[in-house]
């Protein structure tokens, strides 16, 4: 399961309906909540590199030195980058050919947003199968509002 907040989501969201037509996309930072939770605590924007270098509006590439910037400064503590997002501007929240291809970390969760006629119209979680060919879903939850 990964938790959001509300506000967290609807960054993700906000940033989605932005990009439309194009994708968007960034990373997520959270910390592990028992075997097979984790809680968001940080949504981070990145530019569309993909975007930026082709042109293409169905593809997302996030930067890599903001991963490594997020590597830098959460080092040695139990927050994590612990997935990724981008959006599907036209089509459903499932993850496309080119997402699997793109995917090699089985611990990261990748959070899709569907938006049609530039409005997100739903929110899916998938995380790469232990074998790396197939995506499997990942329950999304919002937290409640006490942390
Ligand atoms: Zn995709």
């Amino acid at each position: 399961m990964i938790r959001f907040t509300p506000p967290q989501l609807k960054a993700i969201v906000d940033a989605a309906e932005a990009a439309f037509p194009a994708e968007c996309c960034g990373l997520i930072v959270g910390v592990a909540e028992g075997a097979d939770a984790v809680r968001v605590t940080a949504v981070h924007p990145s530019p569309n590199l993909a975007l930026a270098a082709t042109g293409r509006r169905d593809r997302f590439e996030v930067d890599p030195r903001l991963r490594l910037r997020l590597h830098r400064e959460l080092r040695g503590g139990a927050e994590a980058v612990i997935g990724l997002y981008h959006s599907h501007p036209g089509h459903p929240p499932e993850p496309s050919a080119t997402d699997l291809a793109m995917a090699w970390e089985p611990e990261l969760i990748w959070v899709i947003v569907a938006v049609a006629e530039g409005q997100a119209i739903q929110v899916a979680a998938h995380r790469l199968a232990p074998e790396g060919r197939r995506f499997i879903p990942v329950p999304l939850a919002l937290a409640d509002t006490a942390p």
